[in-house]
């Protein structure tokens, strides 16, 4: 079969690779569409000691099952394989299990014609749905549990909530979606690059600005900061930015920096919260959102195919790509 492998730091191949066998338990999958993460892209940098090449990479991903009791079924993955007996597993929090496993990080992902993964990973979803747009589900379902926790402590209801969004990929973009889609009517997001503010412009949720720009909105006035990049300056921006009382949900991963105010989290009942991919529950919401058109046109996504994926990859890296998000179908 066809793969996009991951050979070596800002390197990939699109090559021939042995199609996977599946182990009992099993499936084969024939993938449709997977999605570029900004995961996948950190490990492209040679910044994720978790992804050793030459790996194939890719986790987002919506494909036809061609083994199994599932057989000719259009599915979405659950990237995360999980032990299923774990506390967190049981009480269904699965993100959370101790032996939680990525595809894509030790074992091969989905930039390829096909993939083996666990039955208990496939995810059912409506068999008209375009593939593409289901393979927005894994992004959706990150954006979704981040938004689901703080729902769950904030003080007033998300409508009532000012929003800011920190970083204008996947996660940020469909953050201000779901916050829109919620009701909130006061949601700010800010990028450095101005190719993607021009495409978070055009969806239409709120006031989008460049974090670099003698311009910003006004320190202490947000209820809800949402970290999407996770890199020591955003993190002292959201300190900056966020209200007393209010809440800053960190999604990104970028470094591992400081950038807390500690002080003022502490003096003005500050919620931290992090945030690590998201439960099955959040996955078929996620599909469930998408399917029913929830988030609005999403024309803005990028398609192209798995054999011109090298240079996806590569204009990403040179900030040349509009779209948050690029699929790419073999
Ligand atoms: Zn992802
Ligand atoms: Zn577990």
């Amino acid at each position: 079969m066809k793969a996009l492998v991951y050979t070596d730091t800002l390197e990939l191949q699109y090559r021939d690779e042995p199609k996977p066998e599946p182990d009992p338990g099993e499936a084969l999958i024939k993938i449709e569409a997977v999605g570029i993460c900004g995961s996948d892209m950190h490990a492209y940098h040679g910044h994720d000691a978790r992804r050793v090449p030459p790996l194939i990479l890719g986790h987002e991903a919506v494909g036809i099952v061609q083994t199994g009791q599932y057989k000719g079924k259009r599915v979405v993955l659950n990237p995360l394989i999980t032990c299923g007996i774990c506390e967190h597993c049981q009480g269904g929090r699965s993100n959370l299990c101790v032996d939680r496993e990525l595809i894509g990080m030790r074992r091969a992902g989905a930039f390829a014609e096909y993939i083996d993964i666990p039955e208990r990973n496939l995810l059912e979803m409506p068999q008209d749905m375009d593939p593409v747009i289901a393979s927005l589900a894994e992004p959706v379902a990150t954006s979704l549990h981040a938004i689901y926790l703080v729902e769950k402590i904030s003080h007033r209801p998300l409508s009532e909530c000012r929003a800011v969004i920190l970083g204008g990929g996947s996660i940020g973009v469909f953050a201000a979606l779901i916050l829109k889609h919620k009701g909130c009517r006061n949601i700010y997001l800010g990028d450095t690059n101005s190719l993607r503010r021009d495409t978070a412009e055009k969806l239409d949720f709120g006031t989008v600005y460049d974090p670099l720009d003698q311009d910003q909105p006004e320190p202490g006035s947000f209820d809800l900061v949402i970290d999407a990049v996770g890199s020591g300056r955003t993190r002292a921006s959201s300190c900056e930015l966020v209200k007393a009382g209010g809440i800053i949900s960190h999604v990104g991963l970028q470094d591992n920096e400081a950038g807390l105010d500690t002080r003022k989290i502490t003096l003005e009942e500050i919620t931290f919260l992090g945030n690590y991919t998201y439960s099955v529950l959040d996955l078929r919401a996620a599909i469930d959102l998408l399917y029913r058109g929830a988030l609005g046109s999403l024309e803005w996504i990028d398609t192209r195919s798995l054999s011109d994926g090298a240079e996806a990859f590569r204009e990403i890296h040179e900030g040349m790509v509009a779209s948050p998000k690029i699929v790419l179908r073999p």
